[in-house]
């Protein structure tokens, strides 16, 4: 079991990067603590499977350093560094048995026989694969031979860290739940750290107690699933997690808060000398649809605005209004009545977020 420390980390594909945007890694510096239960979430291309390559040692990155329990292991082939990765589509070895290919890793390590039965049978208990141990990999479906890949990650008891690159792609819908469950008993069970990759938030929250959202080649957030759905600390985490996402809109700086299509919007001294020290190119406010506040009355700072569509999802609703010119998602109670026509809202101070070129602006209390 092993720290994982990332320092500097850069990674470009192009042998002559020539701009920030030849790097699949951006600069960065992160550290998976031993133990620790963690999703990396983001979307296609953003450099997901990059990074797990440089921590396995498939791939050597160009600048910075890989380093578990504190030792710098960039010259390391994947063999010496004790890490077991899982990988999108199923890695087995057809020929072989359920059992051989579960062994083989145990056997590599020179375990006894006895060892060998003992844990295969843990393995194949946990995933299920008791009744498939006799047959040929080959003869096996495709979630089968997944479930055979997982359980060769999972068979070593010395690793540093197991590594998922999205390793439920290819598993039936009904399985991938229960094998999330499975994933994180296990995670329970031994204490491993494990990195669990994937683009899906749901399987990332149900999986990780943090969360690392990358975008860009970058880490733009790294907190529990109730931290990236409270404080967004980046517009994209805002987008990107939460069902609908954030409601993000440019503001301009004015007399006691920020501006837009005529709406003020007051905001805490704090924010306003903040605000005031300028110095970027676009400045946004940003609300979960789950924050904005709807009031039956009017009332001195309710805002009024105007009532577009409302759509009825069965346990909740989706009320989509109009202010200043710009879309406002809020979402509600499914036995929440909305009126026709104009509907009085507020932004709650605490949930209401400004970013300057996408980051959240941070006040110290
Ligand atoms: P993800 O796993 O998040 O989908 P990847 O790490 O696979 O993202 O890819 C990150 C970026 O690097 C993408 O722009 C992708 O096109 C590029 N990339 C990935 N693998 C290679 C490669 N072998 N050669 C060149 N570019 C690559
Ligand atoms: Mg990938």
């Amino acid at each position: 079991m092993a720290e994982i420390r990332l320092q500097h980390l850069a990674h470009s594909y192009s042998a002559h990067p020539s701009g920030p945007e030849d790097y699949a890694i951006r600069e960065m510096d992160h550290i998976w603590e031993q133990g620790g239960a963690y999703a990396l979430l983001g979307p296609s291309g953003c450099g997901k499977s990059t990074l797990l390559n440089i921590i396995s040692g498939l791939l050597s990155p160009s600048h910075g350093q890989v380093l578990f329990d504190g030792k710098v292991v960039n010259d390391l082939p994947p063999e010496q560094r004790n890490i077991a990765q899982v990988f999108q589509f199923p890695v087995v070895y057809d020929t072989m048995t359920v059992f051989d290919n579960l062994a083989f890793p145990l056997r590599n390590q020179g375990k006894s026989p006895e060892q060998v039965q003992a844990r295969v049978q843990e393995v194949a208990e946990v995933l299920d694969l008791q009744r498939l141990l006799q047959r040929k990999a080959r003869n096996l479906s495709a979630d089968e031979k997944q479930k055979v890949s997982m359980g060769r990650g999972l068979v070593r008891d010395d690793v540093s860290a197991i590594l998922f690159d999205e390793p439920l792609t290819v598993i039936d819908p009904h399985l991938k739940w229960k094998l999330r469950r499975k994933l994180k008993q296990i995670h329970e069970q031994f204490n491993i750290t494990m990195v669990y990759v994937t683009h899906d938030q749901l399987e990332a929250s149900t999986f990780a107690d943090k969360i690392a959202v990358m975008y860009g080649g970058q880490i733009v957030q790294f907190g529990t699933p109730r931290e990236l759905f409270e404080r967004p600390a980046h517009t994209f985490v805002g987008y990107f997690i939460g069902s609908p996402g954030m409601n993000l809109v440019d503001v301009q700086p004015e007399r006691g808060g920020v501006g837009f299509g005529g709406i003020h919007v007051p905001l805490s001294e704090a924010l306003q000398a903040r605000i005031a020290q300028g110095g970027w190119q676009r400045l946004q406010i940003g609300i979960r649809p789950e924050f904005i506040r709807v009031w039956d009355d009017t009332f001195e700072a309710a805002l009024h605005s105007e009532r577009v569509h409302l759509e009825d999802l069965g346990t909740y609703k989706i009320l989509t209004l109009l202010l200043g010119g710009q879309t406002f998602k809020v979402r509600l109670p499914e036995d929440r009545v909305v009126p026709e026509g104009t509907v009085f809202i507020s932004f709650p101070a605490q949930w209401l977020m400004v970013y300057a070129d996408d980051r959240l602006l941070e006040v110290n209390p």
